[in-house]
């Protein structure tokens, strides 16, 4: 069995960001040389989420509301976890919400998605560098 590790690093320059890593990750399997196997894709912070849906920016628009309506960042003073001297408690039940990681199968050396389906990474707490972690494993 052949595995490959590959961190990928972001630096939004907003607090809140949807970015489609489809291509990065399609690039990690090409590396990889991996035909058949598996493809986990994992965001490496407890304020950053992977996902996979489609890529449709009123969609994006959707989630910024629905995620804002469940964990308003403000006011801030609202949660506990702030008491810490942190103001991204919204980040963290955003992260929880949109899921830690992804597993994609690999078929044929291709990501094997389903129709209109592609990895995002989901940002609620930018402005630093984060990582997303790349493990594919196979033959
Ligand atoms: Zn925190």
């Amino acid at each position: 069995m052949k595995s490959h590790r590959k961190e990928l690093w972001f630096e939004v320059p907003t607090r809140r960001a949807f970015i489609n890593i489809t291509p990065k990750v399609t690039d990690a399997l090409t590396e990889s040389g991996i035909k058949e196997g598996l493809c986990l894709v994992n965001a490496m912070h407890i304020t950053a989420s992977v996902f996979i849906n489609d890529d449709e920016s009123g969609l994006h628009h959707d989630y910024e509301e629905w995620l804002e309506g469940l964990a308003p960042h403000e006011p801030t003073s609202k949660y506990r976890h702030n008491r810490t001297g942190e103001d991204n408690a919204d980040a963290h039940i955003k992260r929880q919400v949109m899921g830690r990681e992804v597993v994609v199968a690999v078929t044929e050396g291709r990501l094997d998605f389903g129709p209109w389906e592609q990895i995002f990474y989901g940002e609620f707490d930018g402005r630093r560098r984060k990582r997303v972690l790349v493990k594919i494993i196979g033959e």
